[in-house]
């Protein structure tokens, strides 16, 4: 069980809510990171007492050491900053929660300085799978899901006789707030519109990628990685209520489902105590208050982020990594009302498209595809 914490991202979303799981289990953290978000580090410098703090963004930096120069904690800044704390000898494991592909490096530099990793940050896997995944191997370091379908699917295989008798992965989706709409429909839905999620309140990136369906899209990829597991061997299922997590299916069909009130606490202390289980804040499930669970298939024709995701981890190569700039950077347009809800998939699809196949690559390839990927966007943009 983890004892001392780097937190990647710990203004964010899963950074506040680890910083709560944090508290809760009394652990230590040596490192925090944030982007500019000055004021929160500051709260949290405060609180947590970490030997490292970093701003990724420079100004963000210059101002947090002027407002914490009475206590102890060193400021960095950048992606050398990031590194350092990914990096941090007292720290032994890294959770990464910042969001996008900035968080690739970070993941790398911890995995080689032989810390386990508990990864909020999907991107990261998306984008540089196969180094990762051999990073963590030749570094015999452990990654623990902290998605919580991926958690859901590692707490099922916990006790799993072995990897050939697991025979489907199925991932569970809310379906998000556009569940049911037709293309049509979709045509001018608003930023707030698309930022209104039925059942998690997360970062605005991942909201948006819940309401494209480029999440399920991106967590088919992750799944695919962290479980070895095919893409045809990975379905998807929308269910509305968000209380089934996700399931594995074995060989003699048998399904195992992993169920709980959608709150992120839970996967991320699973990640954090694994292999313990640990009393949490957590509301109980009640499931006659719940009363129905409902099961719908996907709409791969309208949400075409998620068909463009499925053929991406089949072409394989650069392609995912290209899938993910594209994304990364339409939806910053989207958030900026630069661009429509629809062209995002639309951009997705003909960046991948314009991404050429190639099964051997390195760091920079990586890099240089996702640099590409969001290049294609700026290009494309209509308006
Ligand atoms: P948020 O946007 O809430 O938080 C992102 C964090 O990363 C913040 O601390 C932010 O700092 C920091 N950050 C943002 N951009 C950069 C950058 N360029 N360089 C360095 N740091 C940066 O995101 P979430 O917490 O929602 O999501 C984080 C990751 O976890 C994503 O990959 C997401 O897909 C994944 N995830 C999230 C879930 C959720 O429930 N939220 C569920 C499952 C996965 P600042 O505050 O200063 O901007
Ligand atoms: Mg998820």
């Amino acid at each position: 069980m983890t004892e001392n914490l780097s937190i990647l991202g710990s203004t964010g979303s899963i950074g506040t809510q680890t910083l709560d799981v944090v508290r809760k289990l009394n652990l230590s953290v040596s490192a925090l990171t944030a982007h500019s978000n000055v004021e929160a580090m500051e709260q949290q410098v405060r609180e947590f007492h970490p030997q490292l703090a970093v701003m990724f963004d420079e100004q963000s930096a210059k101002a947090l050491k002027i407002k914490i120069a009475d206590t102890d904690t060193r400021v960095a800044l950048g992606m050398d900053g990031l590194c350092d704390a990914a990096c941090i000898p007292s720290a032994d494991t890294v959770l990464n929660s910042v969001v996008g592909m900035v968080g690739l490096k970070p993941t790398l530099a911890a995995a080689k300085a032989k810390k386990n990793i508990a990864l909020a940050n999907k991107e990261t896997l998306v984008a540089g799978g196969k180094l990762v995944m051999n990073t963590i191997k030749e570094n015999n370091v452990k990654l623990y899901p902290v998605d919580s379908e991926h958690s859901a699917i590692f707490q099922c295989l916990q006790g799993c006789p072995e990897h050939k008798a697991l025979q489907r992965l199925i991932l569970t989706a809310s379906g998000g707030p556009f569940f049911g709409k037709t293309k049509k429909e979709l045509e001018n839905v608003t930023v707030t519109q698309a930022l209104n999620h039925p059942n998690w309140s997360m970062g605005a990136k991942i909201t948006i990628d819940s309401a494209t369906m480029m999440n399920k899209g991106l967590e088919i990829i992750e799944a695919s990685w962290l479980f070895d597991m095919p893409a045809d061997s990975i379905d998807v299922v929308v269910h509305r209520e968000s209380i089934i997590h996700s399931m594995i299916e074995y060989i003699d069909n048998s399904v195992i489902a992993q169920l709980g009130v959608p709150d992120m606490r839970i996967p991320i202390q699973y990640a954090i105590a694994y292999p313990k289980r640990m009393e949490s804040p957590v509301k109980q499930l009640d499931l006659t208050e719940i009363s129905r669970l409902t099961f719908y298939k996907p709409d791969y024709d309208t949400f075409t982020c998620l068909s463009a995701c499925i053929k991406a981890i089949k072409r394989g190569g650069l392609v995912p990594a290209a899938a993910n700039g594209a994304n990364e950077e339409a939806v910053r347009l989207f958030l900026d009302n630069k661009l429509k809800f629809l062209e995002i998939g639309e951009l997705v699809t003909a960046a991948m498209n314009n991404q050429p196949d190639c099964q051997i690559y390195s760091l920079e390839d990586i890099l240089n595809a996702d640099k590409t990927a969001r290049q294609f966007v700026i290009d494309n943009v209509r308006c």
